[in-house]
């Protein structure tokens, strides 16, 4: 069996608090010993991922960034980020209350995103996609306009991210194909994680405490789809002990 496993990082992979993947050690290492590929799967920036992809030992294996929007590889000595210049013309173009990353400084993300300011330059290190605030009154004649240029908006909590609409459901499909993979297991908890976990062999609903918990999906009732009774890691970790028995017990790694 060819093995590839997709994660989110945050409130999946990674506590929501502190950030640490320490209950996860045991299933990332027993991957490791199997050699199936862990493929981070994140809305961070390349420039993000980059140190725990390192930290992780993760290779050559790349990582679908942006939500989706892109891939990094980490061979490559820089990153294309001819999809976002494309991006920031039209939307320079449009001239509309539309507030992106590219706009801000990195002071003025770290205010909206909260994060410290070293990682809020690394967001604004953007190769695919366009998060922002929008502040005008017709949000539809927007997205009408930026869908005549083949470009996606999509509310999450706080921002209007735009990109050219792949998501992390489409980026799994293309690194499952490249990496030549038969068996697939996806891993989130939140609502842009739904067309990856649906997409892949096994998908895992890692229980997010934080949020509204997402609704039942229809590969629960085939058990294509689990859920997990702890969040972050350590369900993380529970979740992929037993999937990896499973596989195991039906002879999946074998010879
Ligand atoms: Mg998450």
């Amino acid at each position: 069996m060819r093995l590839l496993v997709f994660s989110d990082l945050d409130g999946t992979l990674l506590d929501h608090q502190t950030y640490s993947y320490d209950p996860a050690r045991p299933a990332l290492d027993r991957l490791k010993r199997l050699g199936s590929p862990l493929i981070l799967s994140t809305s961070k920036t390349a420039a993000e991922v980059a140190p725990l992809h390192a930290e992780l030992g993760l290779g050559d294996a790349p990582a679908i960034v942006e939500n989706g929007a892109g891939l990094y590889r980490p061979g490559e000595a820089a990153q294309d980020d001819s999809a976002y210049r494309r991006l920031r013309a039209v939307l320079a173009d449009l001239n509309a209350p539309f507030r992106g990353f590219g706009d801000m400084t990195d002071a003025e993300v770290a205010e909206v995103t909260g994060l410290p300011l070293a990682r809020a330059a690394l967001a604004r290190q953007r190769c695919f996609s366009e998060p922002g605030l929008w502040r005008g009154d017709d949000l539809d004649a927007f997205t009408d306009t930026l869908s005549d240029h083949g470009i996606t908006a999509r509310q999450g909590g706080r921002f209007l991210t735009l990109s050219f609409g792949r998501t992390k459901a489409d980026a799994l499909r293309e690194v499952a194909q490249d990496m030549r993979a038969d068996t697939t297991i996806a891993l989130g908890d939140a609502p842009n994680d739904l067309e990856m976990l649906n997409t892949a062999t096994y998908g895992v609903i890692i229980r997010n405490a934080h949020g509204p918990g997402l609704p039942t999906q229809p590969g629960e009732a085939t058990g294509t789809i689990r859920r997990t009774q702890a969040p972050g890691p350590t369900g993380w970790n529970a979740a992929m002990t037993d999937i990896l028995t499973e596989l195991t017990e039906k002879g999946a790694f074998d010879g």
